[in-house]
């Protein structure tokens, strides 16, 4: 159980993806992934290096001075968004137990490759990067539609079929890759494949990057 934190960024905006996009959130954004940039050239996140290795005291602080910040203070309900890197390597239920004493409704946003307890969430996303995963439940899968655009685990509709197979969440979204090189989010394709899938299939867009918030 971690009693030091590493933390990478802490800030307050808009969840931007998937059923919750929109609401506002304060964003813990843990450093480190046990997956790592060679499984995913298309990671669009800095989780390497912790800006702050801090105690449980001190992430309750950042995340407050963040609330504050954003939202005027930690009011009851606020979203908290625990994502990395990888945030169930370190989420544990002295933190969990600590924010939600605070009023916060917990998100994590994890990869699936490791079994998440559920206990220390109010909201769990499944974006799994492999074509394998542990974690097969939860409120929502976020599956990257990487396509033909480049190389990756989706890239037609009968992969992400052979994907979810065995798996049970309230929602299931498919999202755009969004890689610059390829000329950014292949929308259309992922259009297609949604289109394709049918129910209960959704398109999840990266509204944050649309309207230009973190
Ligand atoms: S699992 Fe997520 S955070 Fe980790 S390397 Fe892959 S895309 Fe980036």
């Amino acid at each position: 159980m971690a009693s030091k934190y590493g933390i990478k960024e802490v800030f307050g905006t808009l969840q931007g993806e998937g059923a919750q996009a929109g609401t506002p959130a304060v964003f813990l954004r843990f450093a480190g992934c046990n997956l790592g940039y060679e499984v995913c050239p298309f990671c669009d996140t800095d989780w390497l290096r912790p800006s702050v290795v801090t105690d449980l005291e001190g992430t309750l602080a950042l995340v407050r001075r963040e609330a504050e910040a954003s939202f005027g203070g930690e009011r009851p309900g606020l979203l908290l968004v625990a994502t990395g890197g990888e945030p169930s390597l370190q989420l544990d239920k002295p933190l969990s137990d600590a924010l939600r004493a605070r009023g916060y409704r917990i998100a994590m946003e994890s990869n699936g490759s490791r079994p998440v307890d559920r206990s220390l969430v109010d909201w769990l996303t499944i974006s799994p990067k492999q074509g394998e995963f542990a974690q097969k439940e939860g409120h929502e899968l976020k599956l990257l539609f990487t396509g033909a655009s480049i190389d990756g685990i989706t890239p037609d509709v009968a992969a992400v079929r052979r994907m979810v197979e065995g798996t049970s969440f309230e929602q299931y979204f498919l999202q755009p890759v969004d890689v610059p090189e390829a000329g950014g989010p292949n929308y259309a394709e992922a259009i297609r494949a949604v289109m394709e899938l049918g129910p209960p299939w959704r398109l999840s867009v990266q509204t944050h990057k649309v309207v230009g918030i973190p």
